[in-house]
């Protein structure tokens, strides 16, 4: 059976941390494909308009171009509306018959989890893996006993392979990607000084990309 992930997120850049995360759970997990999954408008992050979507779009091909089982989907930006993940996750399901998928979130959207809409049934129903992220504790208290009973936590180098071989879906917590990079930090840097300070922040391609069409100034 194949093994699919998708991890949804804003990408406003995409950053070290998100590839970290991609390349480590490809590894982990025997993943054949890791999809970044860029939203058209995080439903849930009304405080700030992304970038346009073609820019994101174009910074994550660039960053995963040379990454053989790492690619982009257009699915959220196709749709030109704000999405819910649940809906996104039943037209990814119908796209990969047979295939196990798995959502992909970091530590501060598990935190934010019950914003989400039809959050409960969207834990329950679908494999997830949490990625836990330097700075942020993960809890466990917010969630229902249900939810907390499909918990499988990874952490503390347990990687016994038999864990991650359940039938039924399962929410994974892993701290295999500890990478302290943001990219709010990385629009500010741009912002104030006109230059990406860490230059380490971001793939090569990508700062050259945010450089030519005068990103985040
Ligand atoms: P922002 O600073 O604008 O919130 P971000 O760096 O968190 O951006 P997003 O596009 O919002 O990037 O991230 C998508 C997902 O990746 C989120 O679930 C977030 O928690 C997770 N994430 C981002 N950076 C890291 C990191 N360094 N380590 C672990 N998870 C991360």
């Amino acid at each position: 059976m194949k093994k699919i992930a998708y991890f949804g997120g804003t990408f406003d850049p995409v950053h070290k941390g998100h590839l970290t995360i991609g390349r480590s759970l490809v590894k982990l997990f025997g993943l054949d494909r890791f999809f970044f999954l860029p939203a058209f408008h995080a439903p849930h992050k009304p405080d700030r308009p992304p970038t346009s979507g073609y820019h994101r779009y174009a910074m994550l091909c660039l960053a995963t171009c040379d990454e053989q089982n790492i690619s982009v989907s257009t699915l959220e930006l196709d749709k030109r509306e704000k999405r819910y993940t649940i809906d996104t996750l039943a037209e990814i399901k119908a796209l990969h018959p047979g295939s196990k998928v798995f959502f992909v979130m970091g530590a501060d959207s598990w935190t934010d989890i019950r914003t989400w809409h039809d959050w409960e049934n969207l834990l329950l129903s679908h494999n997830h893996i949490v990625v836990t992220r330097p700075g942020y504790e993960i809890g466990f208290s917010h969630v229902t006993a249900g939810v907390r009973e499909r918990i499988v936590d990874l952490r503390n180098g347990s990687t016994d392979s038999a864990q991650l071989t359940h039938a039924n879906p399962r929410i994974y917590v892993t701290d295999i990607a500890l990478i302290d990079v943001s990219a709010t930090e990385i629009r500010q840097d741009i912002a104030t000084d006109d230059i990406l300070d860490n230059s380490d922040a971001v793939p090569a391609e990508v700062a050259k990309y945010i450089e030519k069409y005068e990103l985040y100034n």
